[in-house]
């Protein structure tokens, strides 16, 4: 079985990509490939950071890597926070900052249309392989569920009653952006096992 690294340090992320495409390739952490330390996200786009990511690790290990990068695209705010979406109420915010700025900005706002983009970048050899999962929805007026992370409690994907934190992990895993990437990938990855 093929083994990738996963350039994150986040162990949500490892836990949701670790269960879609554990099947098909083993995935190890940072820590298990013996990195530490920041990674960099420098880039104003989300494929250009997932592309940073993995580039950053091929380049210091040398091992097959994939990285992903996810943005929270709101409509009614020009698609903010966007590839800002972990830095959006500042530098340091949490993720109840973020979500508590998210639902002020909203605040007098019917149009509450809002899409979850993820990119995957793999680099194997040299060239980045890119794989994007997209859901849409809306965005609650009050925090639902306390599953996952992030602004899982106030993004209500289209077609479902409830909020990514209300569901189980399995639920949100079978219909999440970084589900729809990873199963790109994980496809991607057969194609290349059989042939
Ligand atoms: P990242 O740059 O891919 O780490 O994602 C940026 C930010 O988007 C994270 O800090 C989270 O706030 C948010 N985010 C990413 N994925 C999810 C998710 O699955 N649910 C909710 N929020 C997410």
């Amino acid at each position: 079985m093929k083994t990738l690294l996963f350039a994150t340090n986040n162990q949500h992320k490892l836990e949701e990509i670790s269960a879609i495409a554990e099947s098909e390739v083993r995935i190890i952490s940072l820590r298990e490939a013996g990195f530490e330390g920041e990674i960099p996200e420098t880039s104003d786009t989300i494929a250009g950071n997932a592309i940073q990511k993995a580039r950053f690790l091929h380049d210091r290990l040398g091992i097959p890597v994939f990285a992903d990068d996810t943005g929270l695209e709101v409509e009614a705010l020009d698609g903010a926070p966007g590839v800002y979406s972990a830095r959006y109420a500042g530098p340091n915010a949490t993720y109840d900052d973020n979500v508590n700025k998210l639902l002020n900005a909203l605040e007098n706002e019917g149009n509450r249309k809002a899409r979850f983009v993820t990119v995957i970048a793999l680099i194997e050899d040299s060239e980045a392989k890119l794989f994007e999962g997209i859901v849409n929805g809306t965005i609650t007026r009050e925090k639902r569920g306390s599953g996952g992370f992030g602004y899982d409690p106030v993004f209500l994907p289209d077609g479902h009653s409830l909020t990514y934190a209300e569901m189980s992990a399995e639920q949100k895993n079978s219909l999440s952006h970084r589900a729809l990437a990873t199963q790109k990938l994980v496809e991607y990855l057969k194609g290349l096992a059989a042939g």
